[in-house]
C-alpha cells in the first residue's frame, strides 16, 4: 500500500510550478512580528488533498502562514498547504490524522499550531525557505468566508 507521501508525489501536479502571483503575496495580516501570510488554495490542490485524504468536499481557500509562499530553491516548485500535510507526514512534526482534522475543519482553527519548523518540498524533498508555522490565531480561510 502506497504511503500518504507516495501518494501525494504522485498526484504531483504541473500546476504547481506556476508562477506565484504577486498579488497573493499582499494578502496579509496582523503587521508587525506576527504578521501572517496567505497560502491560496486552488481548484488544483484541493482537488489533489481530497484525493489524499479521501475526502468528497474540503472547504479551504488558504492557511495563514508566518511568511508569504515561495518557490522551492531547489526544484522551483512553489510552496503548498500540499508540503505542510507532505511535511507532517514525513517528520511527525504534526500527526496525519491531524492534518485531516485540520482540513476537515472538525478542529478548530485556533491554536494549532506546532511552532516553527522546515517545510519539505513534497516534489524533491529539500528544505525550502525560511521555518514556518500557522498562524496561532486562525490557522485556515474557507471559501465560505473568503466570500464575505
Ligand atoms: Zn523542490
Amino acid at each position: 500500500m502506497a504511503t500518504l507521501c507516495e501518494n501525494i508525489k504522485n498526484l504531483s501536479s504541473a500546476a504547481s510550478f506556476e508562477p506565484i502571483d504577486p498579488q497573493e503575496c499582499l494578502k496579509y495580516r496582523n503587521p508587525g512580528p506576527n504578521t501572517a501570510y496567505l497560502w491560496p488554495v486552488d481548484e488544483n490542490e484541493l482537488t489533489r488533498l481530497q484525493k489524499v485524504f479521501d475526502e468528497e468536499s474540503i472547504d479551504l481557500a488558504g492557511t495563514w502562514v508566518t511568511r508569504p509562499r515561495e518557490n522551492c530553491p531547489s526544484c522551483g516548485k512553489r510552496e503548498e498547504f500540499m508540503d505542510h500535510v507532505y511535511t507532517a507526514a514525513k517528520t511527525g512534526v504534526h500527526g496525519v490524522s491531524f492534518m485531516k482534522a485540520f482540513i476537515t475543519h472538525e478542529i478548530p482553527a485556533v491554536g494549532t499550531g506546532g511552532g516553527r519548523h522546515d517545510l519539505v518540498c513534497s516534489h524533491c524533498d529539500s528544505i525550502g525557505g525560511e521555518p514556518c508555522e500557522w498562524d496561532y490565531n486562525e490557522s485556515y480561510m474557507d471559501f465560505h468566508s473568503d466570500k464575505k
